[in-house]
Order: structure tokens, then C-alpha cells, then sequence
């Protein structure tokens, strides 16, 4: 080996790649560019093909191939970015170790990931071993925010688009912190606005106008009641917990002097493995349809399918069976938070989330990663590189 995993990981760290996330942008931190050039030198330094495809301009996926003529393609996939800094106690690119921790931005989410899937990558690249599946190293951009580079990713499969991932992979990987566990499932999320209009009028005579409040006031009861009843309408996930709908914004009127016009808010709806994304806004329309005012619905701006375990079990079983041999058994689990996973496996392709670290410490102030669980993910990642026979069915 050419390097440890820590020492991959500290000039992972240091190459910053914060995702403004819609924020003003600080170009010396922001954005995944001297992140895709350094994985394009890691490519060409291991004497891989690689290939960076622009997303959107600035921002760009980079992937590497492993071509062990395998009729079996599997995908591992990390993504570049990370969350912001601001605030951060700790400093965020100099990959401080203290003890077993190292801290920094990314340390989490989801360098350590992504450096034990070069290193197991690296490993495969050099020691070639028989029987491995083709293997693509994916590393995205844009996860934190409008997961534009995942979404690229995946729309290509179906117009041919990647010189060497131009059709879905059979199997795939994602690097996210899950404690070394599997992620098997993970509830999927959609992102809406609900407006309500009314007629302003000089607050001294509200009679005159009509508050657009008070009707938002009559959805929201509606919902509510809507959002209790929720987990007994909609079968809950063994692992993923119940359906569920929050409304986190509201925003409505122009001064406390006029009667409101306009008023509108924002839903959450978590959607679990198995529920029909489509029946959402109709069942929502269905509960607001005895009102006697015109309410409108948004596009969605986030719609994450959920992840399912359907289709996963051998690919996790192998997972469990490698990191168990490595370091000690772990489980399959579902959790709350969503990742690429939902759209590999919305694709079609079965799909599991792993990593070291634990999602306690992602996007966290003083971010870190204990480094005994960097060299378990790597060393088990290598092994289920190894051995293609056993990641489908
Ligand atoms: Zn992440």
C-alpha cells in the first residue's frame, strides 16, 4: 500500500469541497473543483480510466473504473461534498488527530466513506484479485443540497451517457456514516407548498377583505389531523417506522395594518419503503376538499424515493458476512435520513448504505471519525470487491 487510510483521509479533509448550500458562496472553500481534479490525478495515478463528466458548470462527478471483465458491475459511490463551516470549534481542514479521532469537516460525511472505498479501490487496482466483480468508483457532487450529481448519474443509464458506467451497474454501494452497520432501507421524502389567497383590506375593517391566514389556519387543522392519522392510513416499515407529514414554514402577510392576501407553507411528507408516492398530493387534496376557498399545490422540490429491502438481501448479507469477519457481526437496519441509495434502487439496482462514523457526528460543529472504523470499512469494502459470485443473486 502507498498510503494509510488515515493519511488518505487528512488529504481528503484538506481539500475543502463545502456545498454553499444555496448560501453566498465563499469560492475559496466552496464547491467540488479541487476535489474532481485530485480524484482525476488518483485515477491517473493508479493507472485506471477514469472520466469527469460536468453536471452543471463548476461541478462535476469523477469516476474510475476497475475492469476485471466481470459480467457483474458494482458501484460504490461517495459523494464530494460536504456541509458548510460556519461555526465549526474544530478546524475543518487540517484533519486534526486527537487519540483514536480524527476531527475536520468531512471527517464524517463522508470522506471517511469515501477514503476507505479509494483505499479498498487502490487495493483491488494493485493486488487483482480472481474472481472480482468490474468495479466503478463514483464520486459525486451536490449530495448535501439538490443531489444534482446523483441525479446525473442515473438518468444517464437510461441515454447511454457514461463511457464506462453507460448502463446501470448490477449491484450497488453507497458511502454514507452508518456505524458500520447496513443500511437496508431508509424512508424517502417529498417537499411541497400549499398557498392560500385572499383579498387585502385596511385592518380597521377586516369585514371588507378576506384573510388569507385564517384560511391557511383551516388547512392547518386539516393537516394536522391528516398527520395524526397518518400511521394507521399507511402501513409502517419494520425497519423505517411510519409515514409521516410535518409543516415546517409558513409565511403570509405584509404588515400588521392589512389584512392578509396571501399565505402560504411548507410540507415535509416522509414517504416509507412500499407507499405510493403518487397517492400523496391527492390524499392531501382529498382531506382539503370541503373547504370553500381555491388552495394551491407546488411542485415538489425534493422527491427522494425511499429506499427499499426488497431486493438488497444478498448484497447485504455479503456486507454483514465481510465486516463481520473483519471486526465483529453488525446489523441490517433502516433509518431516518435519506442518501443516494433511494435513487440507485428507484433505478432498479439493489442498493445498500455503509460507512464508517456514525450520523451523530455528521454536519456537527466539532465533526469526527474514530479511525479503527475507517480501516474495518476499508478492509471489508475490499472484500466485497473481491468476489463477485457472491453479491447478487
Ligand atoms: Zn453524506
Amino acid at each position: 500500500m502507498s498510503r494509510s487510510l488515515s493519511e488518505l483521509l487528512s488529504t481528503l479533509v484538506a481539500i475543502p469541497s463545502v456545498n454553499p448550500m444555496g448560501g453566498e458562496a465563499d469560492l475559496d472553500i466552496c464547491f467540488e473543483g479541487r476535489m474532481s481534479d485530485w480524484l482525476c490525478d488518483f485515477f491517473q495515478y493508479l493507472g485506471v480510466p477514469w472520466e469527469r463528466v460536468q453536471v452543471s458548470p463548476g461541478r462535476d462527478n469523477v469516476f474510475g473504473l476497475y475492469d476485471s471483465g466481470s459480467s457483474c458491475t458494482l458501484l460504490m459511490d461517495a459523494h464530494q461534498d460536504t456541509v458548510p463551516v460556519a461555526g465549526m470549534t474544530v478546524l475543518p481542514f487540517t484533519a486534526d488527530i486527537q487519540g483514536d479521532r480524527m476531527y475536520g469537516r468531512g471527517t464524517c460525511d463522508v470522506k471517511g466513506g469515501m477514503a476507505s472505498m479509494l483505499w479498498a479501490f487502490e487495493r483491488l487496482v494493485r493486488e487483482r484479485p480472481a474472481g472480482a466483480p468490474r468495479v466503478v468508483m463514483s464520486c459525486t457532487c451536490d449530495e448535501e443540497a439538490t443531489t444534482l450529481g446523483i441525479s446525473h448519474l442515473v438518468n444517464s443509464w437510461s441515454s447511454g451517457g457514461h463511457r464506462f458506467c453507460e448502463k446501470r451497474p448490477d449491484v450497488s454501494v453507497i458511502a454514507e456514516p452508518t456505524l458500520l452497520d447496513v443500511v437496508v432501507a431508509h424512508k424517502g421524502v417529498r417537499r411541497f407548498e400549499i398557498e392560500c389567497s385572499g383579498r387585502a383590506c385596511h385592518s380597521s375593517d377586516p369585514s371588507q377583505g378576506i384573510s388569507a391566514i385564517y384560511r391557511m389556519g383551516s388547512v392547518l387543522s386539516r393537516l394536522e389531523e391528516y398527520a395524526r392519522v397518518l400511521p394507521s392510513r399507511v402501513a409502517s416499515h419494520p425497519l423505517c417506522g411510519s409515514a409521516a407529514l410535518s409543516v415546517g414554514i409558513i409565511r403570509g402577510g405584509s404588515s400588521v395594518n392589512i389584512v392578509p392576501d396571501h399565505c402560504s407553507i411548507e410540507i415535509d411528507r416522509r414517504v416509507v419503503p412500499g407507499e405510493d408516492r403518487s397517492l400523496i398530493i391527492p390524499e392531501i387534496q382529498q382531506c382539503l376538499a370541503d373547504l370553500d376557498f381555491e388552495v394551491t399545490f407546488g411542485e415538489p422540490w425534493v422527491d427522494s424515493p425511499p429506499l427499499t429491502d426488497e431486493d438488497n438481501s444478498t448484497l447485504a448479507s455479503r456486507l454483514l458476512e465481510c465486516v463481520a469477519a473483519v471486526e465483529s457481526p453488525h446489523r441490517a437496519i433502516g433509518v431516518p435520513f435519506g442518501t443516494h441509495a433511494s435513487r440507485t434502487c428507484a433505478a432498479g439496482v439493489p442498493s445498500v448504505v455503509f460507512g464508517p462514523g456514525s450520523i451523530d457526528q455528521a454536519h456537527t460543529k466539532d465533526e469526527y471519525i474514530e479511525l479503527p472504523q475507517l480501516e474495518v470499512a476499508g478492509e471489508t469494502l475490499f472484500r466485497v470487491c473481491s468476489d463477485a459470485s457472491r453479491l447478487m443473486d
